[in-house]
């Protein structure tokens, strides 16, 4: 029987490409959205053909910029999704929204669809920040797209943060971080800003035109949001998610972690749908052709399927993971979770072997190090990132790696 698997769904749309963004979107083609719309439900079908009855317990739609779609696209969508899966009664279903994309209309709409988390990219709370991202919002749409959503009956939002962006100061941030925590969202993000090749943000800092925070500014940015969040009621779960811990004097916290991103994290399977969504399904990892119109061209020009489980028309890669590749993926998703660490049951109920049976030395050297610390939990050992484990993330990964 196939295992519970989420679905992702890749929007590759923006009205402006911002100038550090290297994820598969593109600017201006907007006229696309319709045909594009038919040809994820081309995609569902296909899948829900290849595997009849998945059940789905999370459903995240990214991009991009998801809110472009209108309201009556977004019902087609997971009406698709309801006829080719089995989309649990209780699945969360998130879109990722830029604040100035919404209308109260709008949101009743998506609400209506089936929609029950929004995911807000704010990124900062200084206009001067803002402008240099090349976002188009300021902090009023901010406050004034939680409030809409709110009155539409949203009870689940994220607000998601950069740091570490040129010419941030620590106190910048921390007014940033505050502002976010007075609009009391139940779960933040807060990730690093890196410089990806090919963007312009990474031109121009090879040419030293971006003043870049230093490493061990950016270090102190995230110390203190690791110590500040939990005293406003976030605890930290992940390197970089906080979800509420207490709301209305009961205990959601679990409740309010991002479902969908634990599956990643958990190493569980989900299914990439869109151009260029990666899946982790069947046993193969797999991406998607990058480009809208080739998708939209492979999906409505498909035969029958003759591909098994998950390749559709639109995979362009895909690679049977080996055991090792599955531990390796497992250990440095499952390490994110500073929360609940890495358990040896859970472990050896996966792969047959203890922790300490297959890295030995790797564990040893990190608990040395202090980036790993050894805790146990309902009678099982498990193992933990440290502080300074939490800071140097890539170091204890890099072990892990097959
Ligand atoms: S809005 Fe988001 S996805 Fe779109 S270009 Fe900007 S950063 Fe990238």
């Amino acid at each position: 029987m196939t295992p519970s698997t989420s679905i992702y769904i890749h929007i590759p749309f923006c009205k402006h490409r911002c100038a550090y963004c290297d994820f598969n979107t593109y600017a201006g083609q907007e006229a696309m959205i319709p045909d594009y719309v038919n040809a994820l439900i081309r995609e569902m079908e296909w899948i829900g053909r290849q595997e009849p009855g998945i059940n789905v317990p999370t459903v995240f739609f990214g991009g991009g910029t998801p809110s472009l779609l209108s309201g009556p696209e977004f019902a087609s969508v997971m009406s698709a999704l309801s006829s080719a899966f089995n989309i649990s009664s209780d699945a969360e279903v998130t879109i990722e929204a830029n604040p100035g994309t919404i209308s109260p209309a709008k949101l009743d709409s998506i609400r209506k669809a089936g929609i029950n988390r929004i995911s807000f990219g704010v990124q900062s709370s200084n206009t001067e920040e803002l402008r240099m991202l090349e976002r188009s919002h300021d902090f009023f749409t901010v406050i004034e797209a939680v409030s809409t959503a709110r009155k539409a009956g949203f009870d689940n939002l994220n607000l998601d943060l950069i740091y570490a962006l040129p010419e941030q100061t620590l106190e910048s941030w921390q007014t940033t971080v505050k502002r976010v925590v007075d609009l009391q969202p139940e779960h933040i993000s807060a990730y690093a800003l890196t410089l990806e090749h090919g963007t312009p943000f990474g031109k121009w800092s090879q040419r030293g035109l971006l003043p870049i925070p230093d490493p061990d500014l950016a270090a102190d940015m995230y110390e203190w949001t690791m110590d500040f969040l939990p005293q406003c009621g976030y605890a930290q779960y992940e390197i970089s998610n906080w979800a509420k811990s207490t709301l209305e004097n009961t205990d959601r916290h679990s409740e309010l972690m991002c479902k969908h991103n634990l599956q990643y994290w958990r190493s569980l399977p989900y299914l990439g749908l869109g151009a260029g969504a990666h899946g982790y399904a069947g046993g193969y990892r797999y991406s998607n052709v990058l480009r809208i119109k080739t998708y939209i061209d492979r999906l409505t020009n498909a035969k029958p399927p003759n591909a098994h489980y998950p390749i559709t028309p639109a995979t362009v890669n895909h690679h049977k993971q080996s055991l090792r590749d599955d531990i390796s993926d497992y250990m440095i998703n499952n390490l994110r979770l500073v929360e609940a660490g890495v358990a040896d049951s859970d472990f050896r109920s996966r792969f047959g072997s203890g922790l300490m049976d297959v890295f030995p030395t790797e564990i040893r050297e990190l608990i040395r190090n202090g980036l790993l610390e050894k805790k146990t939990s309902d009678g099982s050992e498990v193992f933990k990132l440290t502080r300074r484990g939490r800071l140097l993330g890539n170091q204890v990964f890099v072990k892990f790696v097959g």
